[in-house]
């Protein structure tokens, strides 16, 4: 059957993809889960809550501190065809009333509220009758002082748990720092709380590529580096993910194998493993990853080329989730490079098919070849606009150093 959320994108927001993380905070609401989502400016937050709100039906709370805020994207989503409703200072009193009936008659699906009009003893009384399925905070950085725009009116929101308790509460916001982020989960939430960094940025995730030499050795010396912490190795052959996983436990490591060629038992077996000890390295093919979600991986090492680099940034994507500092490293070789041309044209494919495939493997050629800041180049290709980061290869090889290092690179590069 057809995934819920997609047909609601596709049918009501006209959109084929989730952008980044969207998915993610989505199905986690939709287990009934709390999540606070930490997402970048126009990486799509609204529809976090949004899409749920119509696969949940009933009625989504949305506290957004600004009045403007709230009547943009209460007209986009009437345009939309969604029964959405505000009430707030700024429309006269037949408006609101007209707007309650809706509310009150089940009508609609978002409504949209300041928090002070929200935290009132009336309101709070009126809502627990009707059948809320969710709650969304927008901005919600505005709760915490540590914050850039601390509110007042937000302090009272952390009630909402305990009025409310069987509803999910997702808090959204774009302000990542650590202090706020705590804050946030403190006050809203106490201690049930899923908290997920997404956007395209992950800021916490050093960038690296280091040219192949002694796979194994390479391997072996970046795990030593992270010394008890969690991490995923992608290879691109099965066969490989054992040798490595091999070499690995023979140098006193706890690492496991993951591949499609192993026994259901097996996978299941190793996988149990990885998500629920620590430091355990999970050696295995892209066959990894679909549906982990391991807040504390410390590194995604790509012993190999990925697919593409929409396949590289969602592998490593999957370190870092908790959002301390993480490590993306790929070893890349010219035999790489001749090895996936073979497979894109071995592949029983339409020419034009191929030839895509050449151009998306030319993309990313051209992320490991790159002397400029890679996540400039990596979120460029998302569209968004980036400074050079300080935190990937290229950007800290750059920086202190007089010696032609950085002019050696791109000349070579070219
Ligand atoms: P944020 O609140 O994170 O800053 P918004 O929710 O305002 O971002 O979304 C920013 C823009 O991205 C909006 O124009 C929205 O329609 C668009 N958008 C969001 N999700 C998608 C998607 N999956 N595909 C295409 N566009 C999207
Ligand atoms: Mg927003
Ligand atoms: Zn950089």
């Amino acid at each position: 059957a057809e995934d819920p959320k997609r047909r609601v994108l596709k049918d009501v927001f006209g959109f084929d993809d989730f952008r980044p993380g969207q998915a993610d905070v989505m199905d986690a609401l939709l287990a009934g889960r709390h999540v606070l989502a930490v997402m970048p400016t126009g990486a799509g937050k609204s529809l976090c809550y949004q899409v749920p709100a119509l696969v949940l039906g009933g009625l989504t709370i949305v506290v957004s501190p600004l009045v403007a805020l709230m009547q943009d994207q209460v007209a986009a989503l009437r345009l939309a065809g969604v029964a959405a409703d505000t009430i707030n200072s700024s429309l006269d009193r037949e408006a609101n009333v007209a707007a309650w009936r809706r509310v009150a008659a089940g009508q609609t699906r978002l409504l949209y509220l300041a928090p002070e009009r929200l935290m009132t003893e009336r309101m709070l009384d009126a809502l627990a009758r009707l059948d809320v399925s969710l709650i969304a905070v927008d901005e919600a950085h505005c709760i915490s002082q540590w914050g850039p725009a601390f509110r007042r009116e937000y302090e009272d929101l952390s009630r909402l748990r305990g009025i409310f308790p069987n509803v999910p509460i997702i808090a959204l916001t774009a302000t990542a720092d650590e202090g706020t982020r705590t804050d946030i989960e403190a006050r809203l939430f106490a201690e049930r709380v899923e908290t997920l960094v997404l956007g395209f940025d992950r800021p916490n995730i050093k960038l690296g590529i280091a040219a192949k030499q002694d796979s194994k050795r390479q391997l072996l010396s970046f795990v030593e580096r992270h010394p008890g912490r969690s991490g995923i190795v992608y290879c691109l052959s099965r066969k490989k993910t054992e040798e490595m996983a091999a070499f690995l436990e023979k140098n006193g490591i706890t690492a496991l194998a993951y591949h499609a060629g192993m026994s259901k038992d097996a996978r299941e077996a190793n996988q149990n493993a990885f998500m629920t000890l620590s430091g355990v390295v999970m050696v295995a093919t892209i066959a990894f990853g679909m549906g982990i979600d391991k807040p504390d991986v410390a590194y995604v090492f790509h012993t190999d080329l990925p697919g593409s680099l929409e396949a590289y940034y969602q592998e490593i994507g999957r370190a870092g989730r908790d959002g301390r500092s993480a490590e993306a490293h790929m070893l890349f070789g010219l035999g790489d490079i001749r090895m996936r041309r073979l497979f894109i044209d071995d592949e029983d494919a339409p020419v034009e098919h191929k030839r895509r495939s050449h151009g998306r493997l030319d993309t990313l050629i051209g992320y490991c070849e790159t002397a400029q800041c890679r996540r400039q180049v990596l979120l460029g290709y998302f569209g968004e606009e980036a400074q050079p980061c300080g935190n990937c290869d290229t950007c800290l090889d750059q920086a202190p150093r007089a010696d032609g290092g950085a002019e050696a690179r791109i000349i070579l590069a070219a």
